[in-house]
């Protein structure tokens, strides 16, 4: 594992450069929006754009094609999370809602203007998680935007937010960028790790495929193929594999399980080139794809997918990931 790669805050990212032109434009015209949606999957570096979009319009020394400084008071203030006009708005916790108290407190009359004369910028992030009546609050703030006052939402579920909301943000989208981007850039932010591996476990999303490299999660996936490896061979007993997987993030544990479940069902049903995401295992994927049982490949899919919705969520984590491991264990049986 090495440390977190520095990535530059006062750039975008170099597959951003489209979307930040285009404000740029807006911004020379006198027509940026009040309300920005930035979209696409997590790992494209939304959150690296909104907050370089709100460094660069409290920036005290604009560089070229407005880009910030990020040595100034403005920059240092956004930075720290400390300017009077720069307010972030989150979940308390991660995963849970933001409620309607947290969106009234940032977005009365008041503390909507600027205390500087100069532009107000609110952050909503993740903007799905917004409940109900916190997102019919916000829509009130939205139907009465105030000068120099810009909201940026962040969601990479923006299906999930009302489309009353929707249609009243301008929208951002943010695509993976090409293979060659891509591997150029993760080259420059990490040495020891197979950027062309990490960029296809991350869907093609540099941000993920670099957060991959640094929380040592290609070792993690590696030990649990490993450990699926054995529980099929009969080496590792599905129970014990249970147990030490309950400890772990489980939103990984589903992702590398079921990723490696739906590389075998590609595999099983496709050609000796068929696309997969474990792309170091190709050869252990063929082996194994000739001795399991296609319905039951199927089943546990299924039963993988809905496993991403109350995984963790319940207390009876172990029980499940056991039952899981014993179908699993079972795959290869007519
Ligand atoms: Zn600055």
């Amino acid at each position: 594992m090495s440390d977190t790669p520095v990535i530059n805050k006062c750039t975008p990212l170099p597959w951003q450069m489209n979307q930040w032109q285009r404000l740029f434009e807006a911004k020379k015209d006198n027509r940026l929006p009040h309300a920005l949606l930035l979209t696409g999957s997590a790992g494209l570096g939304k959150s690296h754009f909104a907050h370089l979009l709100a460094a660069s319009l409290l920036c005290n020394s604009l560089q070229e094609t407005d880009t910030p400084c990020g040595v100034c008071k403005g920059c240092r203030l956004v930075d720290a999370d400390t300017h009077p006009d720069y307010t972030l708005i989150t979940p308390e916790e991660p995963g849970k809602a933001i409620k309607i108290d947290t969106i009234r407190q940032f977005t009365q009359r008041g503390s909507l203007t600027s205390q500087s004369g100069g532009f107000k910028v609110i952050i909503i992030e993740p903007a799905d998680a917004l409940n109900t009546a916190a997102a019919n609050s916000l829509l009130k703030t939205l139907e009465e935007p105030v000068d120099r006052t810009v909201m940026i939402l962040v969601s990479a579920s923006a299906g999930k937010l009302p489309a009353t909301i929707r249609s009243r943000c301008q929208q951002y989208h943010f695509t993976p960028p090409t293979a060659t981007t891509a591997v150029a850039w993760l080259n420059e932010h990490v040495n020891d790790s197979d950027p062309s591996l990490l960029l296809s476990l991350a869907s093609g999303a540099p941000l993920l495929a670099l957060k991959y490299a640094t929380e040592g999660a290609l070792a993690e996936r590696t030990k649990m193929i490993e450990e699926l490896t054995g529980i099929f061979k009969k080496t590792d007993n599905p129970i014990s594999i249970a147990l030490r997987w309950s400890q772990l993030d489980q939103g990984s544990v589903v992702k590398w399980f079921s990723g490696w479940v739906i590389d075998l069902i590609r595999v099983k049903i496709g050609s000796e080139s068929a696309a997969i995401i474990n792309i170091d295992q190709r050869e252990r994927l063929h082996a194994l794809s000739r001795k399991v049982n296609s319905k039951k490949l199927y089943a546990l899919m299924d039963r993988l997918f809905e496993a991403n919705r109350t995984l963790g969520a319940q207390l009876n984590t172990q029980m499940q990931l056991e039952s899981l491991l014993l179908d699993w264990a079972d795959i290869g049986v007519e």
